[in-house]
């Protein structure tokens, strides 16, 4: 259960919805997923809805680290490491879930930065040492030149985001969650002012509650139902190698590459965790990468692009979380951020607890919605 240290009752909650409401979640992006997983878990009857198939958008072209590296907005900092920490048991109650917490390698900042970035981070709850090149060098023999300094993040962690998402999905199923797939949300339905369902081509699916987990495309629906989300989707490009033999367990973040090793081998690289904006030509931006990736490791060896993704991130404007109930659309429920991977416990496990308990999670408070009503 969240931390339900200061819960209030939601104003806009229905006296009538019992515990075990029905719940249409639409999307089954990553958010989607974790959010049907914990509301099954919580009692709750739950149908997914998805216009194509899991995990075919932002959480497709994630990068997947599972961080918290920004100690300068403490309380961000302390909402990701919470559910980084929720990772840790999500994992621990499933242990088939893909993700791996071999933690993060990063020398992203300037020598004379870098020290005081480690001591945020490391006095704000993210367990970090500083390590010296010789250090480097022992963990990471691979490196071609090891960096003077760099920060090893311990807690930290990368998921296979779409294979969360499937695993997430199919537990819920397990639980008698229902998907269904090639379903297009077209709009909402509403039982007075209420939100009291969602219409699909194939027609009306009811519910007591829906949570709107559409990414990117969840300021359009939004509008069609008169609320305003800005949101700012910037692509970006990342790059999957053909698989080579074992080089690294962590992920690697230095200035000019980000870089972790799957379990079939193949790497996933990009200029950052976010990947590059495409404009300036796919092919001069895959060079340049893969020409850094030769320089990065030593004897790397043969080593060819097996895929790249562009993929938009859901963005709301001011670049943190939007979620909660919708204002306006009692019974809508909203959950849209970048780094959902990284918070897709926290954001799952709080908003089955509201949507089932009709109390309010305080963590989520400074990510609501409603600041942008
Ligand atoms: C290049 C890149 C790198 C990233 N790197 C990281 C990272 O390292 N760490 C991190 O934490 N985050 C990262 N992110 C962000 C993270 O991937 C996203 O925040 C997360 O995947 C969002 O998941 P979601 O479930 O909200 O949305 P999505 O995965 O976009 O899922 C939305 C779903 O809604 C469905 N949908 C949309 N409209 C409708 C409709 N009308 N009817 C029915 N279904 C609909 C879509 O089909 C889709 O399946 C990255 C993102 C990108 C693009």
């Amino acid at each position: 259960m969240p931390d339900t240290s200061c819960v209030v009752r939601i104003s806009a909650y229905p006296e009538t919805m019992n515990t075990h409401p029905h719940v249409i979640v639409v999307g089954a992006g990553i958010l989607g997923a974790s959010i049907a997983y914990h509301l099954v878990k919580a009692g709750a009857k739950v149908t997914v809805v998805d216009e194509g198939k899991p995990a075919n958008r932002a959480t497709h072209g994630s990068f997947g680290w599972i961080n918290a590296h920004s100690p300068e907005d403490v309380g961000y900092f302390q909402f990701r490491l919470e559910s980084i920490r929720r990772w840790h048991k999500l994992k621990a109650e499933l242990p088939a879930l893909p993700v791996r917490f071999g933690g993060t390698l990063n020398w992203e900042d300037p020598p004379e930065k870098i020290e005081a970035f480690q001591r945020a981070l490391d006095e704000g709850g993210n367990p970090a040492r500083l390590l010296s090149s010789d250090e480097i060098a022992t963990l990471e023999p691979r490196l071609a030149e090891p960096p003077a300094r760099a920060i090893e993040a311990a807690l930290e962690g990368v998921a296979d985001p779409a294979g969360i998402a499937e695993a997430l999905l199919f537990a819920a199923i397990g639980k008698g969650a229902v998907l269904r797939t090639n379903a297009r949300v077209e709009a909402l339905t509403f039982d007075g002012k209420r939100v009291a369902g969602v219409e699909v081509p194939e027609g009306i699916i009811e519910g007591d509650a829906v949570v709107m987990t559409t990414g990117t495309a969840t300021a359009a629906l939004l509008a069609d139902h008169g609320f305003t989300l800005p949101m700012d989707n910037a692509p970006g490009l990342l790059i999957t190698t053909t698989p080579v033999p074992p080089l690294t367990e962590r992920i690697l973040t230095s200035l000019k590459l980000h870089v972790w090793q799957k379990d079939d081998g193949t790497l996933l690289v990009g200029e950052d965790f976010g990947g590059t904006d495409p404009s300036e030509g796919v092919d001069a931006i895959c060079a340049r990468v893969m020409e850094r990736l030769q320089a990065f490791f030593s004897d790397l060896g043969p080593v060819e692009i097996a895929a790249t993704s562009v993929m938009r991130r859901p963005m709301p404007a001011d670049s943190y979380p939007a979620l909660g109930q919708v204002p306006g659309l009692n019974g809508l429920w909203v959950a849209v951020t970048h780094s959902g991977v990284t918070l897709a416990p926290m954001i799952g496990e709080s908003l089955a607890y509201e949507i089932t308990s009709g109390k309010m999670v305080k963590a989520l408070h400074p990510y609501r919605v409603h600041r942008f009503a």
